[in-house]
């Protein structure tokens, strides 16, 4: 059996929200929540990026929350999900990670079609800066979903159907040969576990012992538990605890 972790909980209470929007959970909130779904490592992550409504601030109330005393930290985590730049550099670098006391860094690909709507342009942006992360940042410990913004441009109506058919298969290959080669974890997050395609690359991850790690990307309460079923699916898969992703502190 794997143990139940979840590195990639958000406690969005603390980014900017309109007037009359609702608050969004705290740390100590998905904390409980995540407790209450039976997962015993937990990750509490905010996004550090360039958005209006994520600035660095927000971070930091985060960060007064976690290392408050009386917080309840064992086996509880502090983390960021910041975003990767082309050179696979991230958003909040070693300055903000020791400015903010954290264990870990998720580094993630957030694009839309409104910025790049030629879909294959956006495959080769993902993969740029994944591969460049693996490649480049050591201030990066695990890839946030893959490909995970690939639904969006089927959404957007530009693409009937999204699937992991659509990657090129040198892509998925190199990106797997990187992870290996850099002892980063690829993150099991936004997944289709119908998708043959995205079954065969876990089955990659799994035979070739690469590292990977469980989130269940929960905005609000309600969804943290989605990160048990995804371990549930990975134990069917024959993933071993040997090689889950875990924070080094
Ligand atoms: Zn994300
Ligand atoms: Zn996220």
């Amino acid at each position: 059996m794997l143990i139940r972790s979840d590195y990639h909980i958000h406690a969005s209470f603390y980014r900017v929200k309109k007037e009359g929007a609702e608050p969004g959970p705290t740390a100590a909130e998905q904390l409980a929540a995540a407790r209450a779904a039976g997962t015993e490592l937990v990750g509490i992550v905010e996004h550090c990026n360039d958005a209006p409504h994520h600035p660095f601030r927000c971070l930091e109330e985060l960060s007064a929350e976690y290392h408050a005393p009386g917080f309840p930290r064992e086996k509880v985590f502090l983390g960021v999900e910041a975003d990767l730049a082309e050179d696979g550099s991230d958003r909040c670098g070693r300055e903000g990670r020791a400015k903010l006391g954290l264990h870990y860094v998720i580094g993630s690909v957030h694009v839309s079609p409104v910025k790049c709507p030629d879909f294959s342009v956006y495959l080769e942006y993902e993969y740029k800066r994944i591969a460049n992360a693996l490649m480049n940042n050591a201030n990066v410990e695990i890839i946030g979903h893959p490909f995970g913004e690939g639904i969006r441009w089927e959404k957007a109506g530009i693409i009937p159907k999204w699937h992991w058919g659509l990657i090129p298969e040198r892509f998925l290959a190199e990106i797997l040969r990187l992870a290996k080669e850099s002892g980063k974890a690829l993150e099991v997050n936004r997944c289709d576990f119908t998708d043959g395609v995205y079954l065969d690359f876990l089955k990659e991850i799994k035979t070739g012992k690469i590292l990977f790690s469980v989130g269940s990307d929960a905005h609000g309460t309600r969804s943290v538990g989605n990160a048990v079923t995804r371990t549930q699916v990975l134990e069917v898969l024959g993933f071993q605890e040997s090689c889950h992703w875990r924070p080094k502190a």
